[in-house]
């Protein structure tokens, strides 16, 4: 018989790990909190025509890695690739853009991608990010940047880079593609088959591309899009860096950067760390002005980011900021006898009610045995209850970390821990 496993690209949480997720979102809650971003919460599966029209028929998510399948009703489903879309369905739904003309929203959760599994690439994996909707000037634009980039700071992450573009509104973009076709076709019997494929359909996607020679052509004969874009667009752009210069935040202007979802406009941003293998995005986003409209909804600029949670694991891991993660148990308490693990009980229990972490032996194990496994729950502090404790009322605190003993009474205990 077949053994029971995790689906190929899809990973457990394991209980020894799940540390590193609960500090990275706490500081997402601390961060987006002091921005006031408000979290929204949207399924996990949604109408598969909200994703092929809200991220775009031609792009590589819709055309290959959705997860779709037909319910027992015969409608088609599927799971969210991303969540942009799910929350721009949200606020059309809910009719926000009547409760107030701007909405922070911040998210976190799983998404569902049918790629090939590689290290920093899964097929279940989780984003957090923020869509900034109602807004279209470049303030909204820095702010996105800048709650990004802090994040990543806060956590102490040193070996990230931000990078930054503007493709553009449509128009000018239609301008640009046009021009960038006629200023590739010379070449395009050099290029690699997907690139001239798409050279008649999202040709900004050649800038992908990981083949050398397309990488080549590319550089030697595509304008720059930052030379063709609009006077607006143009001063957009200039009045994003300038904000992000107030800011002191550093970037670098890559024009070639364009993104893979058909959604964006105008200014794009990736933030790459410095020491991950070939998956070296953090995060991406931009403003998406024209998807809201697109999905129905009313005509709302808006801008936001999308970024991995399991990538900036991996990065925070290579530069050991987990490390100090110490001690989630204050007190594990190894009771001798059934008596002692009666009377410990509603002294455990006070201590849970300060807010305490108790953990009290449940395996009747020898002494030895217990202060093993104190130590493998990497307690700070254990005390063995006997006949004796239990008849005074007192008891010998052993610090783990410290090799420091303490003799406390029972009442007493909640001010060392
Ligand atoms: P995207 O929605 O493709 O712009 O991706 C935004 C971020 O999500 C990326 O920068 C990665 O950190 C992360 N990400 C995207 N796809 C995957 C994947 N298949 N596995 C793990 N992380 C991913």
């Amino acid at each position: 018989m077949q053994k029971l496993r995790t689906i190929k690209g899809t990973h457990d949480i394991l209980p020894r790990d799940i540390y590193k997720w609960q500090k990275i979102e706490a500081v997402l809650r601390e961060i987006f909190l002091s921005y006031a971003y408000s979290e929204v919460r949207t399924p996990v599966f949604e109408k598969t025509s909200l994703f092929s029209r809200g991220v775009g028929e031609f792009s590589d998510i819709v055309r290959k890695e959705m997860y779709t399948f037909e319910d027992k009703g015969g409608e088609s489903l599927t799971l969210r690739p991303e969540l942009t879309a799910s929350v721009v369905r949200s606020y059309i739904q809910h009719h926000y853009n009547q409760e107030a003309p701007l909405h922070k929203l911040w998210y976190l959760g799983p998404l569902f991608r049918q790629e090939r599994p590689q290290a920093g690439r899964q097929r279940q994996f989780h984003q957090f990010g923020i869509e900034l909707i109602g807004s279209p000037h470049p303030e909204s634009d820095a702010e996105a940047i800048d709650v990004t980039c802090n994040i990543y700071r806060k956590l102490g992450l040193k070996n990230w880079k931000l990078y930054i573009n503007s493709i553009g509104s449509i128009d000018s973009r239609k301008e640009y593609m046009k021009i960038l076709r006629n200023d590739l076709k010379p070449h395009i019997d050099n290029l690699c088959q997907s690139c001239q494929e798409r050279i008649d359909g999202n040709i900004l996607r050649l800038f992908d591309c990981k083949n050398p020679q397309c990488a080549t052509i590319m550089q030697e004969h595509a304008p720059s899009i930052l030379d063709h874009l609009s006077k607006e667009d143009a001063e957009h752009f200039e009045q994003v860096k300038l904000l992000l210069d107030a800011n002191g935040i550093t970037y670098i202007v890559d024009p070639t950067m364009v993104r893979g979802l058909d959604y964006y406009t105008r200014t794009t941003f990736e933030i790459k760390g410095t020491a991950l293998g070939a998956q070296d995005a953090l995060c991406g986003g931009g403003r998406y002005d024209n998807l809201i409209s697109d999905l129905d909804g009313p005509d709302t600029p808006a801008v936001g980011f999308a970024a991995g949670m399991e990538r900036l694991i991996i990065a925070m891991d290579a530069e050991a900021l987990f490390e100090d993660e110490l001690n989630t148990v204050n007190l594990y308490i190894a009771p001798m006898n059934s008596h002692c693990l009666k009377a410990v009980l509603p002294l455990a229990q006070r201590l849970r009610e300060k807010g305490f972490s108790v953990y009290v032996e449940l395996l009747r194990r020898s002494v030895k045995a217990m202060m093993r496994d104190a130590n493998r729950q990497q307690a700070r502090w254990v005390t063995v209850i006997g006949d004796h404790e239990l008849e005074s009322k007192t008891m010998q605190l052993k610090n783990m970390n410290e090799n420091k003993k303490i003799d406390m009474v029972w009442d007493k205990v909640d001010t060392v821990l």
